[in-house]
């Protein structure tokens, strides 16, 4: 690993002028492509010596590549993590996870607001094995830790929530894991290792473990699914390595090059997003037909100030994304605001975000949640997913679809 060297150059500048070492005699930076299943032993005893939990060498595609290998790196330098797993899909990293730690009689801690598909996985999957699961409170810390008991092993965390993007106080959830002794990991598609560093929360510790949706920010293009398991544990990591092996995750080639060839720019896509949401948000926390935006930056929103303390954090300016969402005033029917989201142009209406293209998801709250949401105002929730088109276009098409479907004149 790259990581323990004394380099005090932001992650980013780490993972552009990355050690890579190109073949001799081909001084590019950008790195190769390997592709294979089969790796060649010189004879009997190297393949009997290469053990494909180590990175000193190749056992088989499946185990690592020079490409995956590479981009393993890069992201342990993006999260400060010190070891990665790559899996087909973000919710392949959260599954991964799960399974590799919980054993029958276990029990999952799940964020009230968590991705839908990690509380599905709990409850038809995980609970077939007899692994039981809660959901928590993840703005009230005091109700994680009333619910560790004896058979807890994993905590989830999530920042912000999704869909209505309640931000935690992260800090406090971790040092209850922590007291506890129980695994905390990170569901960090949000904050991809720019808005805050999972593993270091300022008083130097962190989660146990961060998972990633790389089809988001990392890919920014909405034509890969990946995702990625990183620690600071080496007995973790092999513990999730061994499930990760016989379970068969591999990820391809050509996809590790795409998020190897995304990755530069992250920062500038992150932070160009980040501005576009912000200033849509603020523009629609002006209309009328507006009972509530959701966005951790405005000072309105749950958590907005777990959200500053965290991401703005040794003075840094807070980041937040490109993500959030709306609730529409009770007075409009959740058909009308179908039609709303019918109307819209530029925005297309699909599920995913961290892509060029600004998408649009009306959601039934009710069905998602496990208890009364006071924080919210009543209504219908959309959730905005804001690309890198110009903003002043975004807005006009919010607009027009406004005044057709959510306008009382
Ligand atoms: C998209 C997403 C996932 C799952 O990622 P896929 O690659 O689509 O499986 C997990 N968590 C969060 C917060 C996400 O937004």
């Amino acid at each position: 690993m790259t990581d323990s060297s004394p380099d005090s150059r932001d992650p980013i500048t780490q993972l552009i002028h990355h050690p890579y070492q190109p073949p001799a005699g081909f001084q590019a930076p950008q790195p190769g492509v390997h592709k294979a299943s089969t790796v060649i032993f010189a004879d009997t005893a190297a393949m009997r010596k290469r053990d494909w939990r180590g990175r000193s060498g190749y056992t088989y595609g499946l185990h690592g590549t020079p490409t995956t290998f590479t981009l393993e790196e890069r992201l342990c330098q993006l999260e400060g993590g010190l070891q990665c797993l790559l899996v087909p899909s973000g919710l392949a990293a959260l599954a991964t996870v799960a399974l590799g730690l919980l054993s029958q009689g276990d029990e999952i801690l799940i964020p009230d607001n968590a991705y839908g598909p990690n509380k599905a996985l709990a409850e038809d999957e995980l609970a077939r094995w007899g692994i039981s699961h809660q959901w928590y409170d993840p703005l009230d810390p005091s109700d994680l830790a009333a619910r560790i008991g004896k058979r807890t092993r994993l905590v989830w965390l999530e920042a912000p929530g999704s869909v209505t993007m309640e931000f935690p106080d992260l800090p406090a959830l971790t040092a209850i894991c922590r007291e506890h002794g129980v695994i905390s990991a990170l569901d960090n598609t949000w904050g991809a290792g720019l808005a805050f560093k999972p593993f270091d929360f300022g008083q130097g510790w962190g989660v146990d473990i961060s998972a990633q949706a790389l089809t988001k920010y990392p890919s920014g293009g909405g034509d890969v699914l990946m995702g990625s398991i990183i620690t600071r544990d080496e007995a973790l990591h092999l513990r999730l390595k061994g499930t990760h092996m016989r379970l068969g995750l591999g990820v391809g080639a050509n996809d590790v090059e795409s998020v190897l060839r995304s990755l530069p720019s992250i920062a500038l896509r992150y932070q160009a997003h980040d501005v576009a949401a912000r200033s849509l948000a603020q523009w629609l926390q002006a209309q009328p037909a507006v009972a509530q935006v959701l966005h951790p930056a405005l000072a309105q929103s749950p958590g907005h100030a777990q959200w500053q303390a965290l991401c703005g954090a040794q003075g840094q300016v807070a980041q937040a994304a490109g993500l959030f969402s709306i609730v529409v005033h009770e007075r409009y029917s959740a058909a009308q605001v179908d039609a709303f989201c019918d109307a819209l142009r530029l925005f297309k209406l699909g599920y995913s975000w961290g892509g060029p293209i600004s998408l649009v998801v009306p959601y039934h709250l009710p069905s998602m949640r496990s208890r009364p949401q006071p924080h919210l105002h009543a209504g219908t929730v959309v959730r905005f997913s804001i690309g890198l088109e110009a903003v002043q276009d975004l807005q006009a098409d919010l607009a027009q679809a406004l005044a057709l479907h959510l306008s009382d004149r």
